[in-house]
């Protein structure tokens, strides 16, 4: 058996495998895409030290840098099932979706999440082109220029606000008759000069040139017309889905499916840890994602040295 089984190839995996390798206990990492959300990244410009990358230049990196250690890798694998240990200090199973069953002291789960899309006609083709999830990442990109906010909850709402402070525009669009944000974040919303608020607006087409976005196209649900507005940006805020389906009934998961973790990376269930995107943590960032990555291993790690295998 494993004394530390990590779920998830992120930035959080990654960090998680290396700080356990170091402590020179078995570590295993099982991901379905070692990486994680890092491989669907343009540039990044935010992890300090690293003034600019690339996401799969990063997602090559984190591997490489695993490698380093004698880190059993199980690529292009999915977990399917947890099964906590029957015992204090026993252990803890991870069933893979081909059948395998792998055993371990301590798991870290750290299997990320994925940003809900609209689905509409030019969404996925001007991904990385002017479609983007992520304001803190790429707000920057838009200084001087004019984007849609796609999403009326508080992520939308604080994404405006973020962003109305270096862009020239900012359309939020918000498919309900109102916005679903905390009152505080909509006054202050309301008071910025450069921000529109669609209502009852629902979007139906990222438009573009071929090579970049020059427009959403929506319509107005209350007359049923319909609408184009000029920009060069569209951040999608509707919701990031943690990729913790298969946990449900096992671990703690908080309303909106995250797993809730204290300040040690614990989970409710002994022995298992989480990290990243997938947990209750706030700000989804890779140096964030990173930083509870180490936090869970040593929490890990502190789990071994005070349970013994009964
Ligand atoms: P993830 O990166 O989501 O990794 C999850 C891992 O778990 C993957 O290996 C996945 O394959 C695996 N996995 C999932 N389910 C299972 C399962 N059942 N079994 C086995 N493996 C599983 N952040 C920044 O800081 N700067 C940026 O510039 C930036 N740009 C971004 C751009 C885009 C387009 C996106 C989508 C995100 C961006 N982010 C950025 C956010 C950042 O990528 C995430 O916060 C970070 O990757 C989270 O790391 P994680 O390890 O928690 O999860």
């Amino acid at each position: 058996p494993f004394d530390v089984l990590v779920v998830g190839g992120g930035p959080a995996g990654a960090t998680a495998a290396i700080y356990a390798a170091r402590k020179g206990i078995r570590t295993g990492v099982v991901s379905e895409r070692f990486g994680g959300q890092v491989l669907d990244t343009m540039g990044i410009e935010n992890f300090a030290s690293v003034p600019y990358t690339e996401g799969p230049k990063f997602a090559a990196e984190l591997e490489n840098h695993v490698r380093q250690y004698e880190v059993d890798i199980m690529n292009t694998q999915n977990a399917a099932k947890l099964t906590a240990a029957e015992v204090e200090g026993g252990l803890v199973e991870v069933e893979l979706a081909s059948g395998a069953r792998l055993l371990s002291r301590s798991v870290i789960l750290s299997t990320g999440a994925r940003w809900r899309a609209m689905n509409v006609p030019g969404e996925n083709e001007y991904r990385n082109k002017g479609v983007t999830y992520c304001p803190h990442c790429d707000g920057p990109l838009f200084k001087g220029k004019r984007v849609a906010v796609i999403g009326g909850g508080n992520s939308g709402v604080e994404a405006a606000i973020d962003l109305a402070g270096i862009v020239e525009h900012v359309t939020l669009v918000e498919f309900d008759s109102q916005l679903r944000a905390d009152d505080v974040l909509q006054r202050k919303l309301r008071s910025l000069p450069n921000v529109d608020i669609l209502l009852s607006t629902l979007s139906t087409e990222v438009l573009g040139d071929g090579t970049k976005v020059t427009g959403l196209a929506y319509t107005d649900r209350t007359d049923d017309s319909a609408h184009t507005v000029d920009l060069d940006g569209v951040f999608v805020q509707i919701g990031l889905l943690p990729n913790t389906e298969w946990l449900e009934g096992t671990v703690e998961l908080s309303p909106r499916g995250e797993i809730v973790v204290d300040e040690h990376g614990r989970t409710s269930v002994p022995g298992v840890f989480a990290a990243g995107d997938c947990t209750t943590a706030p700000y989804k960032q890779i140096i964030v994602a990173a930083g509870s990555g180490a936090t869970a291993a040593l929490g890990a790690f502190d789990h071994l040295i005070r349970t013994s295998t009964p």
